[in-house]
């Protein structure tokens, strides 16, 4: 089968960023655009594709109209990974009759081919889309995005394109129980928390420690550290926690729709509830995570300077500049040393727009009786770079997976069943197929 043996050699081609772009091989990403041109000819032939900065793949399917065109988008890095505890190695591509093996079979090379295959077919059968399909293939995700999809948006932007909407990875299919609910979910990503990272200065007396001052680097750090944690911001509703309570409230009892679909009324309760979930808790405030820390050269010298560093999702409705006001409002006596990301948080897409019932629709025909659910995705994808060029963002992967299935994501033994494969080629035929 054509379809299986493309997507290994997708995987064979070990595609993986780094966030020093100095250590990434790039020949291997060069090698990747060659391959996809031997093995699509077609789509060659027949799409327009604009290389951006080098290695971003942006095709053009010209449409019959001159209506607003959307966009396709996938990423064709991965995450490193090592041959340890993986039953077939992770750039082996192994097909063991009911699955493929390797990083990047979910996330994303696996949506990539099957755009691509998709596509293809539709080729074949002569299929002219309504209006311009672009495949927006970005080639470093993992690591922010800043040079592959950054750089298509600003492109499109430039050159006044401008998208309906934008469909990209995401949210999957997945069993309905870790909700509550019966039926399986399609979830729907329509809004992403900003993705921040600051570096916070301290600075202290250096010094013999055998003589210490009252208050140290290291302590202001620690002091700063403490407070923040123990009085992380505000808990909010946002318009993106309050469709998805109302998109589940017709699964579950009578008493406990009525409170999701009145989450204005009953807000105390529903944070009360959705608070004890990290993940759910997440959707409900800025979060504020400590995640690396530096001091001391020696272990009886005082440091004149500690440093750490805060990786902060931003909610709807705040912003960046809000957040870092609220910071220096507790009182630490701190410098921001270093902006390492800086991203506010999407818009809301609209979930009863055009492109969002497109989408139901197709997910009613490949996977019925699943319940499509929009929810505010607390992780990222390119798609946030698209916020100028495009009406709408959405973010679904058009799999079923399990749990287990799920953790092999950035983790050990990804692969893909066969029937998932086919699945997501069967999805974006008939979401190309379909268009009005
Ligand atoms: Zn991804």
């Amino acid at each position: 089968m054509d379809a299986i043996k493309h997507l290994q050699g997708a995987v064979r081609l070990a595609t993986v960023s780094h966030s020093d772009p100095y250590q990434t091989d790039w020949s291997v990403f060069r090698e990747f655009g060659e391959f996809l041109a031997e093995a699509y000819p077609l789509i060659h032939e027949k799409l327009e594709l604009q290389r951006i900065n080098d290695f971003g793949l942006l095709y053009r399917w010209p449409g019959s109209s001159e209506e607003k065109p959307l966009i396709l988008a996938a990423h064709y890095d991965v995450v490193a990974a090592t041959d340890e505890d993986w039953e077939h190695p992770p750039f082996s591509g192994h097909d063991d009759g009911e699955r493929i093996w390797g990083r990047g079979t979910l996330d994303d090379k696996g949506s990539l081919i099957a755009i691509l295959e998709a596509a293809n077919s539709l080729l074949e059968a002569e299929y002219v889309p309504p209006y311009d399909i672009y495949f927006a293939f970005g080639f470093d995700e993992e690591v922010g995005g800043e040079l592959g999809a950054q750089e298509i948006a600003k492109y499109l932007l430039k050159n006044k394109i401008h998208c309906r909407y934008i469909l990209d990875e995401g949210g999957a299919v997945t069993e309905g129980k870790s909700m509550g609910v019966e039926p399986d979910l399609a979830v729907i990503g329509i809004a992403e928390k900003g993705n921040n990272s600051f570096r916070f200065l301290f600075h202290g007396e250096e010094g013999h420690s055998s003589i210490p001052p009252k208050s140290s680097a290291v302590g202001k750090m620690a002091a700063f550290i403490h407070d923040v944690e123990n009085k992380p911001p505000k808990l909010r509703m946002t318009e993106a926690v309050e469709v998805t309570l109302k998109a589940l409230a017709p699964f579950k009892s009578k008493a406990e729709a009525f409170v999701m679909r009145n989450p204005g009324l009953f807000s105390p309760i529903l944070k009360k509830v959705l608070l004890k979930n990290k993940q759910t808790a997440a959707m409900l405030r800025t979060t504020v995570a400590f995640t690396m820390t530096e001091a001391g050269s020696g272990h009886n010298v005082l440091p004149r300077t500690a440093s750490c560093v805060a990786n902060i999702r931003i909610l709807q409705g705040d912003t960046v500049e809000g957040i870092l006001a609220y910071l220096r409002s507790l009182g630490h006596d701190f410098e921001i040393a270093e902006e390492i990301m800086v991203n506010e948080a999407t818009a809301i897409s609209d979930v009863k727009g055009e492109g969002m019932q497109h989408i139901k629709d197709t997910i009613a025909r490949i996977y019925p009786d699943t319940v499509a659910l929009p929810y505010l995705m607390v992780g990222g994808t390119d798609s946030r770079y698209y916020d100028k060029v495009s009406d709408n963002a959405y973010c679904f992967l058009p799999n079923k997976l399990s749990g287990k299935e799920l953790d092999t994501v950035h983790g050990r033994g990804e692969y893909i069943s066969h029937e998932n494969f086919f699945k997501m080629i069967e999805f974006y035929s008939d979401f190309m197929l379909n268009l009005r």
